[in-house]
């Protein structure tokens, strides 16, 4: 699991995300995790913070929609009229933050044995929406 944190600005320009917003952010990212987890989902949240103000946020709602391009981040970016438009998404993998050219920082591994017991909880889950298995069992007392 990866978390991506989208930076503050400081007036003067300058990058400002402190340890604290990163732990309150991604907190609320990891109780969106588990509220699509309680849902049958695959277990991600996801939070877009500018300006230590929360401008999108979403959970996956694949299963519950039945639509597999409902992902938390689309559901994030469906919450926030900054997005969309002719060349207005903002792509953080390549795009750097505004007014300073500095790259958005990435924080891989953010809590990763809680993520990936999330996911080991998911996976352990019965789909309640999965096709009926069509391998038959063979009758051992018959053959
Ligand atoms: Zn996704």
């Amino acid at each position: 699991m990866e978390a991506k944190v989208a930076s503050s600005l400081a007036p003067d320009g300058s990058c400002v995300v402190s340890a604290e917003e990163i732990q309150k952010w991604m907190e609320e990212a990891m109780q969106m995790a588990k509220q699509a987890l309680e849902n049958t989902e695959v277990p991600v949240g996801c939070l877009m913070v500018y300006n230590n103000e929360v401008v999108g946020k979403g959970r996956n709602e694949v299963n519950q929609t039945k639509n597999a391009t409902r992902h938390a981040e689309m559901v994030a970016i469906d919450q926030n009229e900054r997005f969309g438009g002719c060349g207005s998404v903002l792509n953080i993998a390549s795009a750097d933050l505004p007014n300073t050219g500095r790259p958005f920082q990435c924080i891989p591994g953010y809590r990763a044995e809680e993520a990936v017991q999330l996911l080991k909880t998911f996976y352990k889950q019965e789909n309640p929406n999965a096709p009926k298995s069509k391998v038959r069992k063979k009758d051992c007392q018959r053959s």
